[in-house]
């Protein structure tokens, strides 16, 4: 029995912040604005696994108000989910997210994204998917204002092997 589940995050990128994207730093003068590191990528794909089992979101799990959050990294709360999945009985089985920016070009960090998210939530690298584009000048992303995630994410019960689904 898969389940589905959609998520979105964004963030908005100031001078003086380490800008961090699925779990990896990336070279750049900004970063993004938060509690925790502002890593939209990882907390768009934990609201997505969040939402697959209907467990609220990552506001609830993680409040912003709670010094227990503050400055953590995207891969720890990918890790947190992963133990709030299988309390439910579920594990990670693939995500998808879109990044939406318009600088840096994220190509060359796209493999150590999919290598950091796959880690954290221990599956393979081989169905972690990870695509960016511009919002084509458009708008408060196209302004590079923000950066901002969206993402798919499909669980299947914790016991399930690769050949079932
Ligand atoms: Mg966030």
């Amino acid at each position: 029995m898969m389940r589905i589940g959609s998520g979105y995050d964004v963030h908005r990128l100031i001078e003086g912040r380490e800008l961090f994207l699925g779990g990896v730093s990336i070279d750049f003068p900004k970063g993004l604005l938060g509690h925790s590191d502002g890593d939209v990528v990882c907390h768009a794909i934990a609201d997505a696994l969040l939402g697959a089992v209907a467990l609220g979101d990552i506001g609830k799990h993680f409040p912003p108000g709670d010094s227990k959050w503050k400055g953590v990294r995207g891969q720890v709360i990918l890790g947190e989910v992963r133990g709030l999945l299988a309390d439910e009985g579920f594990k990670p089985a693939q995500v998808d997210v879109t990044i939406v920016l318009e600088e840096p070009k994220l190509q060359p960090f796209v493999p150590g994204m999919r290598s950091a998210i796959a880690q954290a939530l221990e599956i393979s690298a081989s169905v972690v998917s990870v695509k960016a584009k511009t919002n084509e000048g458009l708008g408060f992303l196209g302004r590079g204002e923000a950066v901002a995630a969206m993402a798919v994410a499909t669980v299947v019960p914790w016991n399930s092997t690769s050949s079932d689904f």
